[in-house]
């Protein structure tokens, strides 16, 4: 990402490459966390998803960022089970629309992306921030994104500010008793406990500030 917030096909690939990476490497700790408050999958579907993702994102070439997105948004609906894959799946495919046919592909894309994203979650899922989803990582990001980009802050900046606000989401989910997803079976049970989606939608965000901030 340049100073003006201009992303480039690389760019947007290192960004998937890096959330995949996490997500590989927390494939256990995701697991666990869903053990607790759900059926012990997120880990497995995330990790199934991308090691079907990855050599097909490896071998794209052109120059469409989008497209990408549209390829490991597909790939995860087609591969991964469960809620969050057709979630992460949807969200993706939005991010693919947002960064398609554009000359000069930027952060306001990926924010485009990221709202629209977040939309089509709230369409098959039902949940509101405050759920205790993975929303309560994505809202806040995107909001705090948001914010920044039109309080003039610069590119950089807002994207720290989106991954501080992501990891406060984050956290946030542990006392909230869950109304969504598989969690709010338990009840008054699911609270104390930190949300598996809304801890890889961090990773999401973070990576993004990470390959595109740093
Ligand atoms: P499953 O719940 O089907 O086993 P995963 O374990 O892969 O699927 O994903 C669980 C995560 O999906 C939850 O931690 C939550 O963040 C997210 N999730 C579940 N249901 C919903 C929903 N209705 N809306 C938004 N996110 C949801
Ligand atoms: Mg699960």
């Amino acid at each position: 990402m340049d100073q003006t917030g201009r992303l480039s096909f690389d760019d947007v690939r290192g960004w998937i490459r890096r959330f995949a990476a996490q997500i590989v490497a927390n494939k256990v700790y995701l697991t666990e966390l869903d053990s607790a408050i759900g059926d012990a999958d997120h880990g497995i579907n995330m990790d199934r998803g991308f090691q079907a993702a990855l050599p097909k994102l490896e071998a794209l070439t052109g120059e469409d960022p989008g497209a990408a997105c549209k390829l490991v948004g597909s790939t995860l609906i087609s591969t991964v089970g469960g809620a969050g894959g057709p979630l992460y799946g949807s969200l993706f495919l939005q991010f693919g629309i947002a960064l398609s046919g554009h000359d000069t592909t930027s952060l306001n894309e990926w924010l485009t992306g990221l709202d629209l994203g977040i939309a089509a979650i709230q369409r098959l899922g039902k949940a509101e921030a405050g759920d205790k989803t993975m929303l309560d990582t994505l809202m806040p990001a995107r909001d705090a994104l948001k914010q920044a980009l039109a309080d003039g802050k610069s590119p950089r900046e807002a994207l720290l500010g989106a991954a501080s606000a992501a990891e406060a989401g984050m956290i946030g989910t542990i006392p909230i008793v869950a109304r969504r997803g598989r969690a709010s079976y338990l009840g008054e049970r699911s609270a104390g406990h930190q949300d598996p989606g809304a801890t890889s939608s961090c990773m999401l965000v973070k990576a993004a500030a990470d390959e595109w901030a740093a």
